[in-house]
């Protein structure tokens, strides 16, 4: 008879991992839903989910958790086993902290252009930053980079979807409608997401769809990235070759983890106005959040307008994904977006005025 068992070591080793990262888990309550009032938006509330107070930042702690958790499950990850991803930044800052705690070694393959303070956060945590020029490549040199080291590629962008359990465990979906379940206005109108890896959008569509629930699904997607069009035509092959300027939404390629089916609506909205929605959101939070926030609750408020043109009520969700302190010389420096030719103040006064009246915001 021949046979291969598993080291008993390894199986503990196993054990150890889980309880880590459920320990992780345990220590942090539920994230907060904010509800800014805005008196002239009549009949509507608007609320923000805050996935910035996670411990690595934005809401890729909850993903990050989720990969390893699956990746551990599966036999894919283990003791010594070197991890890399293929990252715009934020999901590397919370897989680093993950790795870091199981004492793994992480690779990150970044565009050259993530910003500072996440490469310094994932240094910091003893991960390793592994830089490419061209944006597109970062799939296949991480891809590369786990073949020659004999570890493993987390994949964010295929394995987003099916990581996360979209029925429940306290997923975002879920976390969002029990903390909405008491609100005047329980089930809202939309909850309005961008698009990274898809992955958040596609647990609340799911979540929406197995709960029954009236709510509809609003994607936002922004310059230079091609869920929008794939979603409109139908065509997910559609690449593109310019980078997002937003970080951590919009990409060059329909992801794996994008799932058009259970979107009832998309925008694209233009970079200038996220930033601008983005400046504006954070003076009223008198906080900085980041861009792809901006992007957020730019969409939500045209879905807003649409609303009151409709002479409907209810509420609307949507997502604060990191803060805005990591884009302190980009999205909040006026000589960055000089640069990169955005100009953001006619956007902010429309945003304003239509805060302030309920009217003014067309359809964008
Ligand atoms: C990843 C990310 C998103 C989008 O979330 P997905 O679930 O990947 O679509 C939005 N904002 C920021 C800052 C992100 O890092």
């Amino acid at each position: 008879m021949r046979a291969r068992e598993t080291d008993a070591l390894d199986r503990a080793w196993v054990r150890r991992a889980i309880d880590l990262l459920q320990c992780d888990g345990r220590r942090s309550a539920d994230t907060h839903l904010i509800n800014p009032m805005f008196p002239a938006l009549k009949g509507l509330s608007i609320y923000l989910k805050d996935e910035s107070t996670h411990p690595t930042g934005s809401l890729k702690h909850r993903l990050a958790r989720s990969l390893f958790l699956y990746g551990i499950c599966n036999g894919h990850i283990g003791r010594g086993t070197t991890l890399v991803e293929a990252s715009s930044g934020s999901t590397a800052v919370s897989e680093a902290y993950f790795a870091h705690l199981l004492g793994l070694p992480f690779i990150a393959v970044m565009p050259r252009s993530t910003s500072r303070v996440k490469v310094d956060a994932i240094e910091r945590m003893g991960g390793r930053c592994h830089f490419v020029d061209e944006p597109s490549r970062v799939y296949e040199v991480a891809a590369q980079l786990a073949e020659e080291t004999g570890g493993h590629y987390l994949d964010q962008f295929t394995n987003a979807e099916r990581a996360t359990d979209w029925r429940g465990n306290n997923n975002i979906a879920e976390s969002i409608f029990r903390q909405m379940s008491s609100e005047p206005h329980a089930s809202p109108h939309w909850v309005v997401m961008s698009a990274g890896t898809g992955g958040t959008a596609a647990t609340i569509g799911r979540y929406i769809r197995f709960q029954n629930l009236p709510t509809r699904l609003c994607v936002a997607d922004v310059e230079n990235s091609v869920f929008f069009d794939a979603y409109r035509s139908g065509d997910l092959r559609v690449t593109s070759a310019k980078p997002s300027r937003i970080e951590g939404i919009g990409r060059p390629r329909v992801e794996p983890s994008f799932v058009p089916g259970v979107i009832d609506c998309m925008l694209r909205i233009p970079d200038a106005a996220s930033i601008a929605a983005a400046h504006v959101l954070s003076e009223r939070l008198f906080r900085r959040v980041g861009g792809s926030t901006g992007t957020n609750f730019m969409a939500l408020l045209h879905m807003a307008a649409r609303m009151l043109r409709e002479g409907a009520e209810g509420s609307l969700v949507t997502l604060i994904c990191d803060s805005g302190d990591r884009y302190a010389s980009t999205y909040y420096n006026p000589d960055w977006l000089k640069e990169n030719r955005l100009e953001v103040d006619s956007h902010k006064s429309r945003i304003l005025r239509f805060l302030e009246t309920g009217s003014g915001l067309d359809a964008p």
